[in-house]
């Protein structure tokens, strides 16, 4: 029988997919693509056109693309010891066919043949884009190199991965090494009660404390720390922790220091045999913001337009904690600066997050939000009937098979009742699932002419507040926020209609990938639309408006800090890969005081640099590295867009469908911004961000 991991489908028969098939599912899909694309490179010049060299190079690797996602996909949420044995064996198999596919000089010559042939030189639409960007594609891997330069990018290469792969397991190795144990249960002041019962669990996986006597143990993951720092009023439990997190990454035998400065250069070289002028502009070359510096002007150009707000801000939060201790003049220490957020924030809005919650029954917040597609799209969402034989249950005749009992399934139609795609949702947490909340596709249907394709099929998940004692879940108004974002960008991948697969959906230049998910945050905020949204679980009363008052008001609190620590960050990320790589371990810190003047809370005790610890810049090969700003670019994208439904109606279908039409559904098919000034009729207006959280001046 077929191997169920290699055979494209919109059914996909989870209870078949099994462990023991994935090796074999790597090998066949590695052998069908490197004869497909053998093939290819075999084929005379008089064969050679744009059907049988570059969409049949698309199509080369369609099997092992499925198989793998797929196994991906179960590795995240049915994860098993067997299942992660396959995927470690099955890993270099895969990892070096697709790095082998972008040095095969024949394969390169036969695509540049059909570029340079009369039949490419006229392609147009996204056909043409899909060339000229495979082009890129192969000449950033080095494809156009001298055997010589190929060896060496082949070299960095592996030094790059086995550095970041060092710098990774420091930061993971130092951060386990750290607990704090407490057994006074007076040290827990402040700690709502979801952070002890975290705490004491912690402690019992450990075999510390008995009912009698009970221990807590804190560790430096974020479930842990966080609430720590947001919610304590042991000062000296916020301080060691917070002094133990400042440790990681700088201390043997964990030190990363002198890593950094080696995969800084390492980076640069790499860009420079690739002919860019340093590391940010490779990175950022088919990205919008193009170059490194342009990435470097937008974020100085929003610290100076922020910068009133954040010493506001800062002048604020010193004065309000001098006036709670009763100690005028009395600095801000950084383990300090979490904490009196919070009480300031609850004596200012008096917003009890608590008290939102019976407004926000999951089924409710989707049942919500699947109205407003319907409103704003004319889509439709229709539930089908589920069963799960992978978890031993039953075959039923007409219903859709899962991976897990919790996972539903629904349909996504068009008004015209034609089929644009299907989506499982998997919400809470199990042993078995990773953190987080995210959208995947699972199946991409090729589009046959336009307007014409098969249902694609994606799934969104998250780890959400589970139920209890029989009730509904009942989410946080940041977990309706996070399902609104996951439908965002489920809604790219589900209404793409674009002739090249690869090309569909959410396949988008990273620093336009979230504007899809961000913008329906907006819609959790606005009175119109939260009223489909929030219904309390028992009455089904609206939110009152008093409550809302709050959450609305409270929403920009404290704007200028937070703005400013994400834009921190990505001027850190563009400083250090544009002229880091010269500075020593030594100097280190005092260069990144210098160029971070004015960007960070001052602070009694020096706050330090998240630098040892950044795995999203040097954890993996390239990672965030010079992307980091990519959060506050889709952000001005999100907050500009929105500006139409904000001023022509928030639930307008008109704007609703023009979203669609012009963004939405094109996918990669034209450059971001082309597809940006198609909706908006102008280019997008960084001070949109500024006054949506109430920084313009
Ligand atoms: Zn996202």
């Amino acid at each position: 029988m077929q191997n169920p991991f290699l055979t494209p489908t919109v059914l996909i028969p989870w209870s078949r997919l099994t462990s023991d098939r994935v090796l074999e599912a790597v090998q066949e899909g590695v052998r069908l693509g490197e004869k497909a694309l053998a093939e290819i490179a075999a084929l005379p010049p008089a064969a050679r056109g744009v059907e049988s060299v570059l969409m049949a190079f698309e199509r080369a690797t369609e099997p092992l693309d499925f198989a793998w996602n797929l196994i991906n996909h179960l590795d995240g949420v049915d994860n098993s010891p067997a299942l992660r044995d396959a995927i470690r064996e099955a890993l270099p198999l895969v990892s070096g066919f697709y790095a082998r596919v972008r040095l095969d000089a024949r394969l390169w010559e036969a695509l540049r043949w059909v570029a340079e042939s009369p039949e490419g030189q006229a392609l147009t639409g996204v056909r043409r884009r899909f060339m000229d960007e495979t082009l890129a594609d192969f000449r950033e891997s080095g494809a156009d190199l001298p055997d010589e330069g190929k060896r060496r990018l082949e070299a960095l290469e592996g030094e790059l991965a086995s550095i970041t792969q060092t710098f990774s397991e420091n930061v993971l190795d130092a951060m386990n090494q750290v607990e704090l144990l407490i057994d006074d249960p007076a040290r827990l002041d402040g700690l709502p009660e979801s952070a002890r019962a975290a705490a004491l669990a912690l402690a019992r996986a450990k075999g510390l404390g008995t009912p009698t006597l009970p221990v807590w143990r804190f560790t430096l993951h974020m479930p842990s720390y966080l609430p720590v720092m947001k919610f304590s009023a042991d000062e000296p439990l916020r301080r060691t922790l917070w002094e133990a997190m400042g440790a990681v990454g700088g201390v043997a035998p964990h030190d990363n220091t002198p890593l950094i400065g080696q995969i800084l250069r390492l980076r640069h070289e790499k860009a420079t045999l690739l002919g860019a002028a340093h590391f940010p502009d490779h990175i950022l070359n088919r990205r919008m913001a193009r170059r490194g510096e342009v990435a470097l002007g937008f974020v100085n150009r929003l610290h100076e337009r922020v910068k009133g707000a954040f010493v506001a801000d800062v002048a604020e939060l010193a004065a309000f904690k001098a006036e709670l201790l009763n100690q005028p003049g009395v600095a801000l220490q950084p383990w300090d600066v979490t904490y009196y957020s919070e009480r300031l924030r609850q004596a200012r809005y008096e917003l009890d997050e608590e008290a939102l919650r019976p407004y926000f029954p999951l089924d409710g917040v989707l049942n919500g939000l699947f109205a407003l597609v319907e409103r704003l799209f004319g889509l439709t969402v229709t539930p089908r009937e589920t069963c799960c034989p992978r978890a031993g249950g039953p075959q039923v005749l007409g219903a859709i098979e899962t991976w897990h009992p919790e996972v539903r399934y629904f349909e996504l139609h068009d008004q015209r009742g034609r089929l644009l795609g299907a989506f499982y949702t998997d919400w809470h947490p199990r042993e078995s699932k990773q953190g987080g909340a995210w959208m995947a596709s699972l199946y991409t249907a090729e589009a046959t002419s336009p307007g014409q394709r098969g249902p694609h099929v994606g799934l969104i998940a998250g780890n959400l507040t589970a139920p209890t004692d029989g009730g509904p879940a009942l989410l946080t108004h940041r977990e309706v926020e996070t399902v609104a974002h996951e439908l965002g960008h489920l809604l790219h991948h589900l209404t793409s209609d674009v002739e090249v697969r690869s090309f569909s959906g959410a396949n988008v230049a990273w620093d336009f990938v979230e504007l899809p998910s961000q913008i329906m945050e907006n819609w959790c905020w606005q009175r119109a639309s939260l009223d489909l949204i929030a219904r309390h679980h028992e009455t089904g009363e609206p939110l009152p408006q008093p409550l809302f008052d709050r959450l609305v008001a409270a929403h920009n609190f404290q704007a200028g800090i937070n703005f400013m620590a994400q834009l921190a960050h990505g001027k850190l990320d563009l400083e250090l890969h544009l002229g880091g790589r010269d500075w020593s371990p030594e100097e280190l810190d005092l260069r990144l005081r210098e160029l971070l003047d004015g960007w960070r809370v001052p602070t009694q005790t020096d706050a330090g640099f998240i630098v040892r610890r950044f795995t999203h810049l040097f954890a993996h090969p390239t990672g965030y590295a010079s992307a980091y700003y990519s959060y506050k670019w889709a952000e001005v994208l999100d907050a500009d867009a929105f500006t139409r439904f904000r001023d022509e109606g928030v639930l307008s279908p008109v704007v609703g469908r023009e979203y669609l039409e012009r963004v939405l559904s094109r996918g990669n098919s034209a450059p971001p911004e082309q597809l940006f000034r198609d909706f908006m009729g102008r280019d997008p207006d960084p001070d949109a961000l500024l006054r949506r959280c109430g920084l313009s001046v």
